[in-house]
């Protein structure tokens, strides 16, 4: 390695950080019965690695018709199977450790699952044994209610009684809370009593395109007080106007306006079935976004920060909620026992 690469691998340095909060990839390699490192996604490997993705959210998303939970943990196997197979991703189940394998060269890959219906049969204790396995977000709905929250799909309400107990234990545990999705009512209720910041992992803003799944100024204030972010999404009907690298840029202009440069990241939605704008396909054209926001006057500091930066703040305040809420509950090392004449 020239000696300068490796003064840059070094620990403790600023990494080159680009996060994307909402990547459908495992889905696809499920259907296709592809590798991470395979051809024809938007989000494998390649195209990560082209466009500088090195932070890469893998959703597990268990569609309507599925069995939800059995659906999540073949998604998950799948995930754990490619971790084991590939020195070039690794799972990442905090910020320290994914600032490590970043450091490393490779790329790591934090584990959300889209939709709480996935936790419809076994509830909190089902949230539990993902977190063991590695779970650190969570969506509250995919496009229906479900018996913890309301979803924008259906014009569903708040949370229920189970989606409040959803709430508390995702803080505990130490599981970002995510909301897109999620009902006007059900985003407001979770970032206006969440201990620690909520997400919108992939969603846009209503006031530069309407759409049920975007969201309100209101809403984007109130994810920005709880300390969270905003990922854009790249989906041509939910970025609209011109549908190219500009409306999205669009997007990015009015939630810093809103919510201030800290509420801003990126949740492309790449692998999910959807339409990309031209000029951002897959993921390895990225640098065309970053590249337009420099054009429109943004810092380097506001623009680092959308890459990934403020999520990773997110994800340490998340962890230290998760440390406060568990103190002396779960001790981390033997007490000191007392000195002196005994
Ligand atoms: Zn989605």
């Amino acid at each position: 390695m020239h000696p300068l690469l490796l003064l840059l691998a070094t620990p403790g340095l600023a990494i080159d950080l680009q996060a994307d909060l909402h990547l459908d990839t495992p889905t696809q390699l499920l259907r296709r019965k592809a590798t991470l490192d395979g051809e024809g996604m938007e989000a494998a490997l390649p195209q990560l690695r082209e466009g500088g993705t090195n932070l890469a959210v893998e959703v597990l998303w268990p569609p309507r018709d599925a069995d939800w939970e059995a659906h999540a943990a073949r998604l998950f196997d799948i995930i754990e199977a490619e971790d084991r197979r590939l020195d070039a991703v690794m799972l990442a189940r905090g910020p320290a450790e994914a600032r490590s394998v970043i450091d490393g060269g490779a790329v790591a890959l934090l584990v959300s699952m889209e939709g709480a219906h996935g936790l419809d049969r076994s509830g909190i204790d089902g949230l539990r044994r993902l977190h063991a396995r590695g779970l650190r977000m969570l969506g509250l709905t995919w496009s229906f209610s479900n018996r913890f929250a309301g979803s924008a799909g259906d014009g569903g309400g708040g949370l229920t009684p189970d989606g409040w107990t959803l709430l508390a234990e995702a803080n505990r545990l130490g599981v970002i809370v995510d909301v897109s999705h999620a009902s006007d009512a059900a985003t407001m209720e979770a970032c206006g009593w969440s201990h620690a910041p909520v997400v919108a992992s992939h969603s846009n803003t209503d006031a530069r395109r309407e759409h049920a799944r975007n969201l309100s100024d209101r809403a984007i204030r109130c994810i920005a007080r709880s300390g969270g972010v905003v990922g854009v999404n790249v989906h041509g009907d939910f970025v609209g106007g011109t549908r190219d690298v500009a409306a999205v840029a669009d997007h990015f202009d009015h939630l810093r306006a809103v919510g201030g440069p800290g509420v801003v990241a990126l949740g492309s939605d790449y692998d999910g079935l959807i339409k990309p704008v031209t000029g951002l396909e897959h993921a390895g054209k990225l640098a065309a976004l970053w590249a337009e926001l420099r054009r429109r006057g943004w810092t380097e500091d506001e623009i680092s920060g959308a890459r990934g930066g403020n999520f990773m703040r997110v994800w340490e305040a998340v962890e230290r909620v998760s440390d406060a809420l568990t103190w002396g509950s779960t001790p981390k090392s033997a007490p000191e026992r007392p000195r002196g004449p005994q």
